[in-house]
């Protein structure tokens, strides 16, 4: 953390912001300072520069062109890779997940050049995967099984320096063949889930912020999100109720 705060920067919500993304930075401002730990956050224009200080980057969903725009500005800019290098947070999701990549596929079936921030390959899925997704997060993030909601049509590959998030247990996912969902390395993490996707998973954006702080933060009571959580997970797979 730079500061005595926590300061949350969302990337170009006027290009990706999808299916409620906007719900992952409300999110870890609320949990944050339920932890006593104040947030500061920014809404970051496509056309602005990606600010050094930022402890957390979020990135949303988009459709195909905003994607592609994203990408130009994103490498042209340069700021987005240089804090990840320094080990802040990045949290991605669908569109902005294959953005941080080192390749996606366009509108037109062209492969066009991501980030390279972490190590997966995105391009042109055989189907459109759009529905609900659960998968069972990597044991050592200490999270449980997640759900979101998925509409895309690029499938993702994880290359050997990063990690699959989870393993699916109903919908697409990463559409790779392997059953995988998202991918992360250090404090990047990628996901195909909306929803938003730290409002479904708290746990989620808890990992997020103890990335952020670098220590361990105390537990809230879950109730109502746990009632959330347990009616998601019903509707999506059945057989775990
Ligand atoms: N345009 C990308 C795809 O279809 C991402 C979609 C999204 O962010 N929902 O794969």
């Amino acid at each position: 953390m730079s500061s005595d705060r926590i300061k949350i920067v969302w990337i170009y919500p006027d290009l990706l912001s999808t299916y409620g993304d906007q719900g992952n930075t409300i999110m870890l401002e609320r949990r944050a300072r339920l932890r006593g730990i104040p947030t500061e956050t920014v809404h970051l224009r496509s056309d602005e520069p990606v600010p050094q200080d930022g402890d957390i980057y979020l990135l949303g969903g988009g459709e195909d062109r905003p994607q592609i725009l994203a990408a130009q500005r994103l490498r042209a800019d340069g700021g987005l890779n240089t804090a990840a290098a320094r080990g802040a947070v990045v949290f991605a999701v669908c569109a902005g997940f294959q953005i941080i990549g080192h390749e996606f596929g366009g509108d037109e079936g062209q492969q066009l050049p991501g980030l390279g921030i972490l190590d997966v390959r995105s391009g042109r899925g055989q189907q459109r995967a759009v529905g609900e997704v659960a998968g069972d997060v990597a044991a050592e993030l200490n999270v449980p099984r997640i759900t979101g909601f998925e509409n895309h049509q690029g499938a993702t590959v994880i290359g050997p320096n990063a990690r699959p998030l989870a393993k699916v247990v109903a919908g697409i996912g990463n559409g790779d063949g392997q059953g995988f969902e998202g991918a992360y390395a250090g404090h990047v993490l990628g996901t195909y889930m909306h929803g938003p996707a730290l409002v479904r998973n708290p746990a989620l954006a808890d990992l997020l912020l103890r990335w952020a702080v670098g220590h361990d933060i105390p537990p809230l009571d879950e109730s109502w999100a746990g009632r959330l959580r347990e009616e998601r997970l019903r509707a999506v797979v059945p057989s775990a109720s």
